[in-house]
């Protein structure tokens, strides 16, 4: 899994656009460097739009860095007297992704506890994405999280002050959705087998698990450890 994550705007005062605590473009620089870390524990591979804080691309060239990559979230904290966490998705259906919109929106709202105001839509005159840099994004799904309000001096302060907490919920629950993605799309290997009705009775029952990609492989041979842990698993039940 590929993500790339497009810290909004460039370094420095230029790009305060109202933030109380220090400028939006410093802090969702911050922001990218600690996120990036985290989603590389959980196993993604991780690139950027913004190589140093004073990288300032286009919004076209953000959103077009974005081929080849499974996701681009681009970074950013929101302005205009509100409060809250939202996520901006693609409105073009093919690119959209609201599951994932909706559990980003929850892993950062209940994180540090602001309002969750949830995936929205917003298309231009002519029916494209209003923002600049999913119009023109090639990322397989293509999103905005605006994480709080940069003009509300408590809820700025809340965020900055939990960067990393909320950096490591959110790449937590990213790396959940995929895993459960993957689960549901996946056609298990004990499907269509003799024995599918035996064994999803013996994994319901918790004696048997299977593999951790939900793999059972049925012809497999048992050793002889495997056989005593379901052997014990079976005496505590009776
Ligand atoms: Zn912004």
């Amino acid at each position: 899994m590929r993500i790339l994550l497009d810290p909004g705007h460039g370094a420095g005062a230029k790009f305060n656009r109202g933030s109380k605590i220090g400028n939006e473009g410093d802090n969702t620089f911050r922001m990218y460097l600690i996120f990036k870390k985290a989603l590389e524990k959980k196993g993604f591979e991780v690139g950027t739009t913004r190589q140093v804080i004073t990288d300032n691309p286009s919004l076209a060239s953000r959103g077009q860095k974005g081929k080849g990559y499974d996701l681009m979230l681009s970074l950013h904290t929101n302005a205009g007297g509100g409060s809250g966490v939202e996520v901006w998705d693609d409105v073009n259906p093919k690119y959209s992704n609201k599951k994932l919109g909706v559990v980003i929106c929850n892993a950062v709202s209940t994180t540090i506890n602001i309002p969750n105001r949830g995936v929205k839509y917003r298309k231009n005159s002519s029916g494209g994405n209003y923002y600049g840099v999913l119009r023109n994004n090639y990322a397989k799904n293509g999103m905005i999280i605006e994480f709080c309000f940069h003009d509300n001096f408590n809820e700025l302060k809340k965020y900055l002050d939990n960067l990393e907490l909320v950096a490591n919920n959110l790449a937590n629950a990213i790396a959940k959705y995929y895993g459960v993605e993957k689960m549901e799309n996946k056609k298990f290997d004990y499907k269509g087998h003799w024995a599918e009705k035996y064994i999803e009775e013996v994994k319901e029952q918790g004696i048997m698990t299977g593999y951790d990609d939900g793999d059972f492989k049925p012809d497999e041979k048992v050793t002889r450890a495997e056989l005593a842990v379901v052997a014990a698993k079976i005496l505590k039940k009776n």
